[in-house]
């Protein structure tokens, strides 16, 4: 399978090869190299900067809805060449086409259409002050630099460049390099749809070439998607040159469900929430807390669903459950659950797996101190805890240092709002669990970020207000 790209860069609207470490692409399913990248050099990645810091007064000075159409057009482009990019998608992560062909880009064109389309209403404020006046004008912050994950690599280039590039930002964008392919489609899919050369660049690498975007002069603010450990440094760096920051970062979220919850769609929501993408996802409900009266029930039909999810051949329209990104984080993942046999918890139905695979995997009588319930495990993998009443449950819900997710399943209208309203996260779930429309604010609290993704929300976090008085009359002075 080949899915080398043109080059390993996109800078000022062209292909060009990287001059750093040789980037090796692996498919997850077979660990066959399906391209072979050139890192950016340091050189490169400040040229990258250079040249987005000159492309971006003239695309700012553009009228906003000029450049909404440079999007809207871009997510059309997406959706036409869904199929091919979802299939690249699936090369890059190892995710089931079935998921790739409706989530992936499907999400990224989405953002593109809702920030274009959101273009012509930004707008500043005009403040009546008597005589005189003033009002606000919301500008570009500059260059912006993205750095991504790799769980939903094209999802997070898009969710990024969107509000960025409407606001009249340009961007530098680093995906993982784990997947760096679909940022590279991005930048091309730009350019095609009209993208001035520079407003949108890719430079690939690890944590050494997001350190030189971070710190880079020209750069105003970064946005990151990755774990607190990669946020915490990334901060402070970015905090050295008081540029502003995005961190959109990990989660250990609790799924709460009530005895009277419909044990269906409970059910539904935490496999979705644990197993959907082999469990990598930052927002995923990992502790699931069952009111005593549904457990048994809960976890008998859990363990039933379980068996049958179909694993193997992510290309294959039938494959539900697909390979961990690399053998490194698979060996990880296989650590935790060996953590958490050890530490006493017992398997209801998964465990370590073989190959790049790790199944569907549910711990039961665990405890809420141990290491599987309290940090972060990115694979598929449920703990499942008992509570009794609302109170115990929000309580245990809320002691974690994490805040990215929350979910509550009853049928009592006024406890799923009281809950909702209790839990701290960025994003709370009543009877639903992992929907994350582009109409709706999605971040974290506590140390799971800063700033909010998508919806109008995202617009502050790539802009700043400028205020202007206009003065009407003569200037009283009192000298
Ligand atoms: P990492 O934190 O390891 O990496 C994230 C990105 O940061 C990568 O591109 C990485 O480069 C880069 N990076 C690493 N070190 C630095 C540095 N010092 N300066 C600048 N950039 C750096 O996360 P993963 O890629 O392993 O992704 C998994 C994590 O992401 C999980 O914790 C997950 O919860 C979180 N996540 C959060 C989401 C959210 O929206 N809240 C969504 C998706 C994931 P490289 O890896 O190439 O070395």
């Amino acid at each position: 399978m080949n899915a080398q790209p043109q080059a390993s860069l996109h800078i000022a609207g062209r292909f060009v090869e990287g001059e750093g470490r040789a980037l090796d692409v692996l498919y997850p399913y077979t660990g066959e190299r399906i391209a072979s990248l050139q890192e950016a050099s340091v050189e490169q990645v400040a040229h990258a900067c250079a040249i987005a810091a000159q492309a971006q007064p003239a695309w700012a000075a553009l009228a906003p809805s000029d450049r909404g159409r440079v999007l809207t057009r871009a997510a059309a482009i997406i959706r036409d060449r869904n199929a091919e990019l979802s299939r690249l998608e699936t090369l890059d992560t190892g995710k089931p086409i079935q998921e790739t062909l409706v989530a992936d880009w499907e999400s990224g064109a989405q953002a593109l259409e809702f920030f274009g389309g959101l273009a012509a209403s930004l707008t500043g404020q005009m403040i009546p002050l008597g005589q005189d006046w003033a009002y606000t004008r919301r500008e570009a912050l500059g260059v912006c630099a993205g750095i991504g994950a790799w769980n939903y690599p094209s999802q997070i280039a898009c969710w990024k460049a969107a509000p960025a590039l409407v606001m009249g930002n340009a961007m530098v964008f680093k995906p993982s390099e784990e997947t760096p392919l679909g940022a590279l489609k991005l930048a091309e899919i730009l350019s095609e749809a009209g993208l001035p050369d520079g407003v949108f660049n890719v430079v690939q690498g690890g944590g050494d070439v997001g350190a030189a975007l971070t710190t880079d002069p020209h750069v105003a603010k970064v946005s990151l998607t990755g774990s607190v450990p990669t946020g915490r440094r990334v901060y402070a760096a970015a905090a050295e040159g008081m540029r502003h920051v995005t961190m959109e970062l990990g989660g250990k979220s609790p799924l709460i469900v009530f005895e009277d919850a419909s044990l269906e769609d409970a059910v539904s929501a935490a496999m979705l929430a644990n197993f959907y993408s082999s469990g990598q996802i930052c927002s995923n409900g990992t502790r699931v807390f069952l009111q005593e009266g549904i457990r048994e029930m809960f976890l008998d039909r859990l363990a039933e669903r379980a068996r049958h999810i179909r694993m193997g051949d992510p290309l294959d329209p039938d494959t539900q459950h697909g390979p961990i990104v690399s053998a490194r984080q698979a060996d990880k993942i296989r650590t935790m659950i060996a953590e958490g046999e050890r530490a006493g918890a017992r398997l209801l139905c998964g465990g370590a797996g073989e190959g790049a695979f790790i199944p569907p995997t549910v711990f039961v009588d665990a405890t809420d101190d141990m290491t599987i319930t309290r940090d972060e495990i990115f694979g598929p993998v449920m703990t499942a805890l008992t509570f009794y009443d609302e109170e115990e449950v929000v309580t245990r819900a809320n002691a974690t240092g994490f805040g990215l997710a929350a979910g509550v399943f009853t049928q009592d209208l006024t406890r799923a709002h009281r809950v909702a309203a209790a839990l701290e996260a960025g994003t709370c779930w009543i009877n639903a669990y992992n929907l994350t429309p582009v109409q709706m604010p999605f971040g974290g609290v506590k140390m799971s970020g800063i700033g909010r993704e998508n919806s109008a929300a995202a617009i502050e976090h790539y802009s700043q207000l400028k205020s202007v008085y206009v003065g009407m009359g003569g200037v009283e002075a009192p000298y």
